[in-house]
């Protein structure tokens, strides 16, 4: 079990294209090793989500799980934890949807981004198997926030109007409202 350092925006990693898994790779001692450090990041950080390139390793490899207690979004439900390998959208409809996205790598801050309402994702799960899910709801945005991450992608980069970019405080304070 290991808590690693999270990094921030800014790094050049965060910005890479993460390299994919060979099936031999997936299944690997580094692999399992690589999954049980993201899962103990995420829950030291009070996440929903958390990518490989956030720890440094520039790999397609995401993790997305809403805890049943989860402070940092308390509206959000209570989600399995998927591990996401090599993972491949299709949007289904590409309908905006809206909502206020934090990233640990990016700490501190709020912002409002719209993504397509419904998506499909096709991956691999740590046994190596190909998995398929239809999201929707914020869990289509936090998927694509997360996927985002393989590719170079955050959320920042998507939001539209600066003026609905603020600190986490602030946004408590004076905005938290229009969440819903
Ligand atoms: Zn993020």
């Amino acid at each position: 079990m290991a808590v690693k350092k999270v990094i921030r925006m800014g790094h050049p990693v965060l910005r890479q294209t993460a390299a994919p898994l060979t099936d031999e790779e997936i299944l690997s001692p580094e692999t399992k090793e690589l999954v049980q450090d993201l899962l103990d990041t995420m829950a030291a950080e009070d996440g929903i989500g958390i990518a490989a390139p956030q720890i440094g390793i520039s790999k397609q490899v995401a993790l997305v799980g809403v805890p049943e207690d989860s402070e940092r979004y308390p509206d959000a439900n209570e989600t399995p934890l998927y591990v996401v390998i090599n993972p491949k959208i299709k949007f289904l409809d590409e309908t905006p949807q809206g909502f206020w996205e934090g990233c640990l790598s990016v700490p501190g801050l709020r912002g409002y981004v719209e993504r397509p309402s419904k998506i499909q994702v096709d991956f691999k799960n740590l046994d190596g198997k190909e998995q398929s899910l239809v999201l929707e709801d914020f869990d289509a945005t936090v998927f694509q926030h997360e996927l985002d991450h393989l590719f170079g992608v955050l959320y920042v980069d998507r939001i539209k109007d600066s003026k609905q970019l603020m600190y986490t405080e602030e946004f408590a304070e004076f905005h938290a409202e229009e969440e819903e």
